[in-house]
């Protein structure tokens, strides 16, 4: 068991050797946070804060002030993160979803409402909420211990053979959770690492000269 739980720490320790604390999620409150995995559907983090700042100025970054924007204007504000009318749909399915639960005024308090399991089926009932923002919100808003996929985690740890890259969410998610301890502080910090390599190294064409992981990754040898 110690050995396989290695296998899949290692990496962890060498790439937080090599980047240091990533410090996310970037966010001043959980309902920021929320909002922020909703946004960053496929874009880049740059334009979320864009959206964001749009909300902000105008103190509309809150459970209520999002409901009360009519869906075009909702969508307008958040223009720059892209899919704005669909984002906008989703926004508001889940500051509905929040006001249902009783929590509109205080967002994490959704962490206090019903046991880990229980609230990550909610939150995956909510329109637009998928696996990966469902586990998002679970880790970096609410500090609960849910290991986040991705893309990058899937295609780094292909490479590193450590998966066979066709495997589910829930399979990939199982592999890192069956093996490390359920420590929020790991899972935020491993997941934005992993995030880290996969956008400068780990790329389609990768930099493995670049890579902490050179000495044990068997993919430059393929
Ligand atoms: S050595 Fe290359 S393929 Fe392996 S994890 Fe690093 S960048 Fe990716």
């Amino acid at each position: 068991m110690k050995a396989r739980t290695d296998r899949w720490l290692a990496p962890y320790r060498r790439l937080l050797a090599a980047y240091g604390p990533q410090h996310w999620w970037p966010g001043e409150t959980a309902f920021e946070v929320m909002v922020g995995a909703v946004l960053t559907q496929n874009t880049a983090w740059v334009n979320v804060e864009r959206a964001i700042d749009n909300l902000k100025r105008d103190a509309l970054l809150t459970c209520r002030g999002i409901l009360a924007l009519s869906d075009a204007d909702l969508a307008e504000r958040i223009r720059p993160a892209g899919y704005f009318n669909v984002k906008a749909r989703r926004l508001k399915a889940l500051c509905a979803f929040l006001a249902e639960q009783g929590v509109a005024d205080h967002p994490v308090a959704l962490r206090d409402s019903a046991p880990l399991a229980e609230l990550r089926q909610r939150l995956l009932a909510v329109h637009g909420v998928g696996e990966e923002t469902a586990d998002s919100i679970l880790l970096y808003a609410l500090d609960l211990p849910v290991f986040v996929v991705d893309a990058y985690t899937r295609r780094i740890f292909t490479r590193l053979g450590l998966l066979r890259g066709e495997e589910r969410y829930a399979a990939i998610q199982r592999a890192f959770m069956d093996r490390l301890p359920a420590e929020v502080r790991l899972y935020n910090e491993y997941h934005a690492l992993i995030v880290h390599l996969g956008k400068s190294v780990c790329r389609p064409r990768p930099r493995c000269g670049a890579c902490p992981l050179l000495h044990r990754c068997p993919h430059p040898r393929t």
